[in-house]
Order: C-alpha cells, then structure tokens, then sequence
C-alpha cells in the first residue's frame, strides 16, 4: 500500500483544503478493516523502531498539527504510544514562554528535533508562527512572511543530516469540530478538556484554514511533504498515520549493525 502517502501528500497545485474531503477513506475498506491493517501496522513499526535504535544514524520527526478537536492527542495515545519511550520523545509546543519567546521561533523547536536512533513528535510545532500568530496578528506580517523560508531551510538541514520529516495536518470539518466539541459538554469526564479558548478559535475558522493551506503549499518540499489526512472517522484517521509511518520507516530501511566478536571465545569466558 505503498500509494496511501502519495494519495494524501501535498504537491503543487492541490491546496486548496476545500478540496480535500475530511470524511474520506482512501485505500480502504471500512472500519474493520482499518482496524485489522491498524494493528499490523502497529507490529510493523514497533520492529522497525527497534532497527532505527540499534542503527543509530537516522531519525525520524513526526510533525502534527491541526484544528483544536482535530485528534492530535488521541493520534498519540492510540497510535504513537507504539514507539518504545526510549526512543521517543513527544513535545507539545505551547504559547511560548518569556524565555523561549526572547529567542528566534526555532530555538525550542531545533531543541526537540530527534537525535540519530531517536523519533520525535511534535503536537503543534514551528507551524504555529505562521498559523496562531498570523491570525490572531501577534506579529507583523514583515515578521512571520519570511518564516516559511526559515522553516523550508530548517527542515532541509534535518533531513540533509539523517532526519526523515514527516508532517500531518488532521483534517476535520468545522460540522465535525462542533460534534466534538458539545461532546466534551456532554461528558463529565470530558469537560476538563473543553475551553472558551476553543469557541474564540471557532470564530476564525476561515482565517485559520486559510493559513494551513499556504503552509501546507509553500512549506511541502519532495523530502518534507505535507499529509492531509482526512481525520472526521478517528479510525481512518489512526489507520493512514500508521500506515505512512510504517511505509516509511520500511523506506528509510534501517540496519542493525553486523556485531564483529569473537562468539566462542566470548562464549568459553562465559562458561566460568
Ligand atoms: P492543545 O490545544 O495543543 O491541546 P492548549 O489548549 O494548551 O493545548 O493550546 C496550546 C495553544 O498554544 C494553542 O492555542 C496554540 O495555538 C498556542 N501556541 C502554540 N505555539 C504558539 C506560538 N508560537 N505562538 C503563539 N501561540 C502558540
């Protein structure tokens, strides 16, 4: 099924968000389904993480983003848990404290990015200096224009020193995000999670969407492409995740080293 991440991927010329559906389900069949390939998945990367471990020469960073309610922190629970947490780090890129915020917007990012054997995921990242703060106009635009170039080069270095980028941008419905969000009034255990902040967010749907699509089209270069996955069915959602990163750790197809002892004499000191 090496098609599914081509089929989602940004390339020039598809960017416009309306036109990729947020309820589809390409290269499957339903939810059993989805779910059967879900686990396979899950075994695949669970043996291929292990390789990248012992490799020790690439990595790999998994960039999220999406709407509040899209299902970044339920992706991770039910999906990206899978990654042994020795290995892997999850970060989640808040408003940016005083001291992060008295340095360049790529000074806590570059921090997190994964060091060889390792896997990173980002919830939110980088993204959100050309999302947030254009909308809500933190900064000027003379200062967040020159960021998606900023941001092309940095990943560029990540990936010329051995990092695979691999960004997700959860689609969801502004009808779906609604569903979600009166779900967590209706559920007392869900409550915490609702916040007025969501509702203000809401308001700038449009401004929003129009920030994604012109990162997701000028920051989508062959060796750091964009995913638009479409995220209204969560199992669909957990499926075209893992499959891609599964395919793509197969892609990056990291070695355990060929160990050079001496077996038997090792094993005859281990006789005493
Ligand atoms: P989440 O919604 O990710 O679960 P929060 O509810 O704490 O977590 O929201 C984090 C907030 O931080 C989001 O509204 C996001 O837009 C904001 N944020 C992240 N990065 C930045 C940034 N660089 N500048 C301003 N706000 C940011």
């Amino acid at each position: 099924m090496k098609s599914l991440a081509k089929r989602l991927q940004v390339r020039r010329g598809r960017t416009r968000l309306a036109d990729w559906k947020t309820d589809s389900t390409p290269e499957c069949k339903g939810k059993d389904q989805a779910n059967q390939q879900l686990a396979e998945n899950l075994a695949r990367i669970d043996e291929l993480q292990y390789r990248l471990h012992a490799e020790a020469r690439q990595s790999l960073l998994l960039v999220l983003q999406g709407m509040d309610t899209s299902g970044k922190d339920g992706l991770i629970r039910k999906v990206l848990t899978v990654f042994n947490p020795q290995g892997c780090k999850v970060w989640s890129f808040k408003v940016p404290t005083l001291e992060e915020a008295a340095h360049d917007f790529l000074w806590r990012i570059h921090r997190a990015a994964p060091a060889t054997g390792e896997v990173a995921v980002f919830n939110r990242s980088h993204y959100e200096d050309v999302l947030v703060v254009r909308v809500h106009e933190l900064v000027a635009p003379s200062v967040w224009k020159p960021r998606y170039h900023a941001i092309n080069e940095f990943e560029r270095q990540l990936h010329q020193r051995g990092t695979r980028v691999l960004k997700f941008f959860l689609h969801i419905s502004r009808e779906e995000q609604r569903e979600r969000l009166l779900a967590r009034l209706d559920d007392p255990l869900k409550r915490w999670k609702f916040s007025d902040a969501d509702l203000v967010e809401r308001r700038s749907w449009r401004s929003y969407q129009r920030a994604y699509e012109e990162a997701l089209a000028r920051c989508s270069p062959a060796h750091a492409r964009w995913h638009v996955i479409p995220a209204d069915r969560k199992w669909y959602r957990d499926f075209a995740v893992s499959q891609i990163v599964a395919d793509t750790l197969e892609q990056m197809n990291p070695r355990i080293p060929k160990a050079r002892l001496a077996v038997r004499n090792l094993r005859s000191r281990l006789a005493r």
